[in-house]
């Protein structure tokens, strides 16, 4: 079968159990083990307000349409992302008819502080960061710029899970995002089959991320005023025409089952990210590495080199039976955001120079002596030592 980028590996007794705990209550849906995940996050994490929904994706469609509707921006109105991402980071920005404005990237491939700065203008509400890999790059330098420069900060956190700072802090608590966004897809590093959560530190944002989420349906109001005697549970109110990204129990149920092997994970993660590293930097002009800056302690949903000749290496690993990816391609090539195409060169280098190799728990320091063995003799030897750049 060879060895694959990704494979998820769960507790599968511990999943079954709460599975078989949903199934006999006869409570599949929304609540029970939905708010038993949304409490452990919030302790794992410290977030304020945690919200189980059914994908990273809608928490961010939601994180920019909520904001864009509280504070009355307007159509055309700019948020600033990174070109190097899964297009659901810039998708968010263009469904609320808003435009994204790429920025280019620095050596840990996450947003350049400098770039975004010289990107901001007049119609800048907000900057979207990506923390790319587990990596948190220079977050706090853009938290800061954007403090100063009264923008909105989202934190796309889809590879950050258990991603921290040495003092143990996790990035975008204690104020530093507005929003948080996680993911829990299948190939995430809490692997669930498709979840996330949306967190923030504003109640007022969190109680309208649980209306927006359920079609708009607001229990609340009617809670408050006519509800009073416990009467009338079967009424409601309807603000406005909202989406269903709302969780369910049994995805929660594998959520809470694999979050106490998260740390574990992750840390057998970055011992496979230390073995590669370990021979890939004998070879500084022919392999890239990312930085990691001193105070991350990254969650490493991914491990990427850069080559000379990527598409090579890459036919080459699967003719070996190794199946490496490419996290990402510049969203700019799409033609929905070529109107950024060129406009950040270190995004597109990356573009066409990166990949990503087997990172998962399945993957053995035996494994790691065969691909790090493969990526040598292809660089050094079949391409003649050829430098990057
Ligand atoms: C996976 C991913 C998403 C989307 O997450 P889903 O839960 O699948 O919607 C968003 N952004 C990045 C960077 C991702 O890798």
């Amino acid at each position: 079968m060879g060895i694959q980028l990704f494979k998820a590996s769960f507790d599968v007794e511990a999943c079954l159990a709460q599975v078989r705990e949903c199934l006999e209550k006869g409570w599949t849906g929304m609540g029970f083990k939905t708010v038993e995940f949304e409490e452990a996050w919030k302790k794992y994490t410290g977030h304020k307000c945690v919200y189980y929904i059914n994908s990273n994706t809608a928490g961010l469609y939601m994180a920019v349409d909520t904001m864009k509707e509280l504070y009355g921006w307007k159509d055309g109105d700019e948020v600033i992302s990174t070109p190097l991402t899964f297009i659901t980071t810039n998708h968010a920005i263009a469904k609320s008819n808003l435009k994204a404005v790429f920025a280019d990237i620095d050596d840990t491939l996450c947003l350049d502080p400098k770039s975004v700065e010289e990107h901001i203008t007049e119609k800048t509400k907000a900057v979207i960061f990506v923390g790319f890999g587990g990596n948190t790059g220079r977050f706090k330098e853009i938290v800061k710029i954007c403090k100063e420069r009264g923008l909105k900060l989202i934190l796309d956190a889809a590879h950050m899970s258990g991603t921290r700072y040495k003092d143990g802090s996790i990035p975008g608590t204690n104020g530093d995002a507005d929003i948080t966004v996680y993911s829990f897809q299948a190939v995430k590093n809490l692997p669930t089959g498709d979840s996330g959560v949306i967190c923030t530190d504003s109640e007022e944002l969190d109680e309208i991320f649980r209306k927006k989420a359920w079609l708009g349906i607001n229990k609340d109001t009617y809670a408050r005023t006519i509800n009073k005697e416990g009467t009338y549970k079967w009424k409601y109110d309807v603000e406005y025409v909202g989406d269903k990204y709302n969780g369910n129990a049994i995805m929660a149920g594998i959520a809470l089952a694999q979050l106490p092997h998260l740390d574990r994970d992750n840390a057998y993660r970055r011992a496979l990210a230390q073995w590669y590293t370990e021979v890939f930097s004998q070879y500084p002009n022919q392999i890239g590495l990312v930085n990691v800056p001193n105070d991350c302690v990254t969650s490493q949903h991914l491990y990427q080199i850069l080559v000379k000749d990527r598409d090579g290496l890459m036919m080459y690993l699967n003719s070996n039976g190794v199946y490496p990816g490419v996290h990402y391609v510049a969203n700019t090539d799409y033609r929905m955001y070529e109107y950024g195409k060129g406009t950040c060169p270190n995004a597109d280098f990356v573009s066409e120079h990166v990949v990503s190799l087997p990172m998962h728990m399945g993957v053995t320091f035996e494994d790691v002596k065969y691909i790090t063995g493969l990526i040598v003799k292809y660089v050094m030897e079949i391409r003649k030592g050829e430098y990057l750049k």
